[in-house]
């Protein structure tokens, strides 16, 4: 939750237990603050963490934001300064009143024999492989992504360009990162909206700063297939150059990716369902 200001101001949060038929809440006092009118109805979330947000002028001086809590484990509440705002950073389970735990259909025998060969197939595959055998010498073709591997479409991507406002990043040859990311950002997400006619969102549109939990929390909260993180490095020698991709993966054998990504082929799960996919593996491995 992030909760923006006109100005830096001092604040105060307290954490209530459940009392009566109260529920536990976190509320947020601003000093010296006044909120208009037209924000101060209540917000539902209802997303199995909160169950809405309220807020309101709680005396001439002070505006109060409570979150009336669902269900958090722990959380941290921090401010950031350009534009001033307060975010609060909360972690938890997320019960059943989530809105792809309401769409999911329940999960059938077959699916679940699926799940268990696919992390059966990674296994053995991983035993055969030869001793010292590295992927670059591996013959058969580049590795297959985590995403076809386990054979998740992709439908809403996030693409975040790094860095914004305060922040240029690498800066080179007059350039800032900053500046350059946002637009290839923007160049990317017109092509893939033409060519793939997936679905784009921006963590930013404008020179901007962004924290870390800003821009994954964009993620999550739009329950992004992938997350896309732009970046470019620059360097004092200019002869160096080249492209660096980070990603996440499970297998390192080719053979067993190429088996996962077969035996996966017609699961009618997103990259979104990851999470839960990747909890399977662990319980199961
Ligand atoms: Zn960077």
């Amino acid at each position: 939750v992030v909760i923006k200001a006109t100005n830096p101001v001092a604040y105060a949060a307290k954490l209530l237990e459940k009392k009566g038929n109260q529920p536990r809440r976190l509320y947020i006092d601003f000093k010296n603050s006044y909120i208009e009118p037209r924000y101060r109805s209540p917000v539902p979330i209802a997303d199995g963490l909160l169950k809405r947000i309220r807020t309101g002028q709680f005396s001439k001086e002070t505006v109060r934001v409570v979150l009336d809590i669902e269900s958090i484990e722990s959380y941290n509440i921090f401010s950031l300064p350009d534009p001033f705002r307060v975010v609060v950073d909360m972690r938890g389970e997320k019960r059943s009143m989530t809105s792809s735990a309401k769409q999911a259909p329940p999960q059938t025998t077959r699916e679940k024999a699926h799940e268990e060969t696919l992390i059966t197939v990674l296994r053995e595959k991983r035993k055969n492989r030869p001793q010292g055998k590295t992927d670059a010498e591996d013959p058969d073709g580049p590795e297959l992504s985590l995403a076809q591997q386990l054979g998740l479409g992709v439908r809403r991507i996030v693409i975040d360009p790094g860095h914004g406002g305060r922040d240029p990043g690498a800066i080179g040859n007059g350039l800032q990162e900053k500046d350059v990311v946002l637009l290839l950002a923007k160049k990317v997400r017109q092509q893939l909206i033409q060519e793939l006619h997936c679905e784009v969102i921006l963590t930013r549109e404008t020179d901007t700063y962004l924290s870390l939990e800003e821009r994954t929390a964009i993620a999550n909260g739009n329950n992004a297939d992938l997350f896309v993180s732009l970046h470019l490095n620059a360097h004092t020698r200019p002869e160096v150059n080249g492209m660096e991709t980070y990603y996440l993966s499970l297998s390192s054998s080719n053979e067993a990716m190429r088996v996962a990504a077969f035996e996966n082929a017609t699961s009618e799960l997103q990259m979104s369902d990851l999470e839960d996919v990747l909890k399977g593996i662990m319980q199961n491995s």
